[in-house]
C-alpha cells in the first residue's frame, strides 16, 4: 500500500474552502497548477517559485520577497514532502499552519500558493526518484539518506509543473541549493535557481520552522552555534587554516555555551562539490548540523581566505 496515500490529513478542517478575498489562488491539484502557470507563460509573463514545507517565518518571507520583484508571477508551494523524511524523523510532528501561511503570501505579494496533498504529488506506484549522489554523502546527506533523493525529486516536480524563469532557495541549506544547482545543471532545467542569504532572529540563531520545538532554556542558548560560527571565522582570518584545530574551537565553544548539545557535523567542505577540505587555501563552507535535545538544527558560514 503506498505510504503517501495512508497518511492522515494534516491540514486543518475546512482548508480547502479556504477563500481569498484578493487575487491569490490556492491550489492543491497538480494539474490546475500547470494549467494557470502554462497561462501565464503564454501570455508572456515570467514566474518565480519558491518552494517550502510551510510554518512560513521571515527566513521564507525573504525569499517570497525576492521572488516577488523577480517574476510577473509569484508562486509558492507549500507541501511537507514525506519523501524528504526518514522513517523516524519529524514528519508527523513537522509544524503546519496553512490558514496563517496564506494570510502571508498574500500579504507578500504570492499570486497562487500550491498545497497539494501527499497523494496528489505521489501516485501509489511512483517509482521514480532523482539523486545526486555525489554531493549528497556527506553533511546531512550522511545522517539523512533519503532526504536529498526525496528533495530533489520533488523539487524536480515542482519545477515541472510551474516551469518558473526562477526558483529561489536559502543558504541555510546550503548542501540543498548545491545539489539542486547541479540537479539543474545535469538535466538541462531552464529555470534560474537563486539562493538567498540565511535570515536570523535578532540573536543570530538562524530561523527555522523547527525552533518551535526548543524549550525556552533550549532557545536561550541555542545561539551559541551561530556564536560558533562566527569563532571559527574569527580564527580563519587570525591566520588558523587547519580544518580539525578549527573543528575542535567549535565544539568546545559548544560544550561551554550549549551544554548537552550533541554535535550531528561539523564540516569543512568545499562550497560547490562538497568534498571535505583538511586546509583551507580557498573559500570554504563551515556547515553544522547540532542536536538541541530532540531538535536538530543547521547553520553554516562561507569562510572567505
Ligand atoms: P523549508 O520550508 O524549511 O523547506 O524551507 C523552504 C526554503 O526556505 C528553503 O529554500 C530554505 O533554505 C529556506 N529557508 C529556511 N530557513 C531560512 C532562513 N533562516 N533564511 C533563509 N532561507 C531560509
Amino acid at each position: 500500500m503506498c505510504p503517501f496515500q495512508t497518511m492522515p490529513p494534516r491540514q486543518p478542517p475546512g482548508w480547502r474552502n479556504f477563500r481569498m478575498d484578493a487575487s491569490m489562488d490556492l491550489i492543491s491539484s497538480p494539474q490546475a497548477l500547470r494549467d494557470t502557470c502554462r497561462a501565464w507563460s503564454k501570455a508572456g509573463l515570467t514566474i518565480a517559485l519558491v518552494p517550502t514545507m510551510g510554518f512560513l517565518h521571515d527566513g521564507h518571507m525573504s525569499l517570497i520577497d525576492e521572488a516577488r520583484r523577480r517574476g510577473d508571477k509569484l508562486v509558492v508551494s507549500i507541501f511537507v514532502n514525506p519523501t524528504q523524511f526518514g522513517p523516524n524523523e519529524d514528519l508527523d510532528r513537522y509544524p503546519r499552519d496553512l490558514p496563517r501561511d496564506l494570510a502571508l503570501a498574500e500579504a507578500h505579494g504570492a499570486d497562487l500558493v500550491f498545497a497539494p496533498e501527499p497523494g496528489a504529488m505521489y501516485a501509489p506506484d511512483h517509482a521514480t526518484w532523482v539523486e545526486v549522489p555525489e554531493l549528497a554523502r556527506g553533511l546531512c546527506g550522511a545522517s539523512r539518506p533519503i532526504h536529498f533523493r526525496g528533495v530533489c525529486t520533488v523539487v524536480l516536480k515542482l519545477l515541472n509543473l510551474v516551469r518558473p524563469d526562477v526558483a529561489v532557495f536559502g543558504q541555510k541549506d546550503w548542501q540543498q541549493l548545491a545539489i539542486l544547482r547541479r540537479m539543474a545543471r545535469d538535466l538541462d532545467l531552464d529555470a534560474q535557481l537563486m539562493g538567498m542569504p540565511i535570515h536570523r532572529e535578532p540573536d543570530g540563531l538562524a530561523m527555522s520552522s523547527r525552533n518551535v520545538y526548543l524549550t525556552p532554556v533550549e532557545r536561550a542558548k541555542a545561539p551559541a552555534i551561530r556564536e560558533g560560527l562566527l569563532l571559527v571565522r574569527a580564527a580563519v582570518a587570525a591566520g588558523e587554516r587547519d580544518a580539525e584545530t578549527l573543528g575542535r574551537m567549535f565544539g568546545a565553544h559548544l560544550a561551554q555555551a550549549l551544554p548537552g548539545a550533541r554535535i550531528d557535523y561539523a564540516s569543512f567542505v568545499h562550497p560547490d562539490s562538497m568534498e571535505p577540505v583538511a586546509r583551507m587555501d580557498a573559500a570554504t563552507l563551515f556547515a553544522v548540523a547540532v542536536f538541541v535535545g530532540s531538535v536538530r538544527l543547521i547553520d553554516n558560514i562561507l569562510l572567505e581566505v
